[in-house]
């Protein structure tokens, strides 16, 4: 029954079949019609020979046999007639599993390596690809294949990178934490606020990393909603200043709002938009020294406003600047650790959310410690 199912004897079978048909028909066209041609093409050649020797009767030449040698002369015919049909379907029946071998090997070849190849992907080999020949839809298919086959790799690499990541970040805090707790125990570290300020530290950051984690793939998912309205320019950036307001006077950082009478509205999610322009504020109030300026200003176009948040601080290197939103990516992480920064998320969560909204968010900056500036185009409302 199994075989049965294979395409080539499938093929096999069905172009036999077409062949038997044929031959029935010919063979029951033979029979009906040899008998009345017969008789008359006898019929003919008789009146042509008319003053030879008569052969019996022979044909009627009405188309009906009439008798003696006629009849013998009829019967062998229709013998060689018989045997020469025998040989035609042995010769068919051959030339059939010929093709049927020819054209299944160039058929069923490549579905034989698409199937081979999609169980060494459910296995685990995600660098399979199969061999793409031609332009026909088998070529088509081969060429989906591979393409999905890619997708699928490249899905399995950002994966396990993403695993990697959240391994890495995990183990810094838990190993401080593990290490300071040993220290007590055996008595090396004091137990004194400032150790036990150190550890809540340390715990309070893996609180904020799963925090980040858990808002990272909300949005990469795409598992959240957007309610957009229009919304004042004015309105985003003055809440997004006055939240922050305090830690920039805390630090002598001078925030300042530069916002032309007459802007449009935006069309966005408040709070989601809100939450992006906190951020870039907040970035730039870490990577700003005291003394330093910070701007929020925004201008608008003829489809979109744009918000940029420019600072004076320490700036971003040209070969950092492409990876800055990139997953975990931090410019100087020893350097954003020991500040207290993130974990390289914020960015990443920042772009995810413009992009939902159809904006972009762009970086520039002129190198190390001449500043950073990111822009925001949000569609006009
Ligand atoms: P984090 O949570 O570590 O701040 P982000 O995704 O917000 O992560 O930022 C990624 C990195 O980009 C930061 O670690 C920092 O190196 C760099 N960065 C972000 N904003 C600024 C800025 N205004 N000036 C200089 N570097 C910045």
């Amino acid at each position: 029954m199994k075989s049965i199912n294979r395409l080539s004897v499938r093929l096999f079978l069905s172009s036999l079949a077409v062949i038997l048909i044929g031959f029935c028909v010919l063979v029951l066209a033979i029979q009906l019609s040899l008998p009345l041609t017969y008789g008359r093409h006898l019929g003919l050649m008789e009146q042509m020979m008319s003053g030879e020797a008569p052969m019996g009767m022979m044909g009627q030449g009405d188309g009906r046999l009439g008798s003696g040698r006629a009849v013998e002369l009829y019967d062998g015919f229709r013998a060689g007639v018989n045997e020469a049909l025998v040989y035609a379907v042995l010769i068919s029946a051959a030339a059939a599993i010929l093709l049927s071998l020819l054209i299944g090997s160039r058929l069923v070849a490549p579905i034989r390596a698409m199937t081979r190849a999609s169980q060494r992907i459910s296995d685990g080999h995600y660098a399979e690809r199969v061999p793409v020949a031609g332009g026909d839809e088998l070529a088509l298919l081969a060429r989906s294949f591979n393409r999905m086959a890619a997708r699928l790799e490249q899905i399995e690499a950002m994966r396990r990178q993403l695993i990697g990541d959240v391994a890495h970040e995990l183990r810094t805090p838990l190993t401080a934490i593990k290490g300071s707790m040993e220290g007590l125990e055996d008595g090396i570290i004091p137990a004194e606020p400032a150790t036990f300020r150190q550890i809540s530290q340390e715990a309070e950051r893996l609180s904020r990393l799963v925090d980040d984690l858990q808002e990272l793939s909300r949005v990469e998912s795409g598992a959240y909603s957007l309610d957009r309205k229009p919304v004042r320019v004015v309105d985003l950036v003055g809440t997004a200043v006055s939240r922050i307001a305090r830690q920039y006077e805390g630090k002598g950082v001078t925030l300042t709002a530069d916002l032309p009478t007459e802007l449009p509205a935006v069309m966005v999610d408040e709070d989601r938009i809100g939450q992006v322009l906190l951020n870039l504020l907040a970035n730039a109030l870490q990577h700003t020294p005291s003394g330093g300026q910070v701007v929020i200003s925004a201008c608008a176009g003829e489809k979109d406003v744009v918000v940029s948040v420019s600072d004076t601080g320490v700036g971003i290197a040209v070969e950092h600047l492409e990876h800055i939103f990139d997953r975990f990516y931090r410019v100087d992480k020893s350097r954003s650790r020991a500040t207290g920064g993130g974990s390289g998320i914020g960015l990443t969560i920042a772009r995810h959310l413009v992009e939902a909204h159809g904006g972009t968010i762009t970086v520039a900056s002129e190198g190390e410690n001449r500043g950073s500036r990111f822009a925001v185009s949000l569609h006009r409302g």
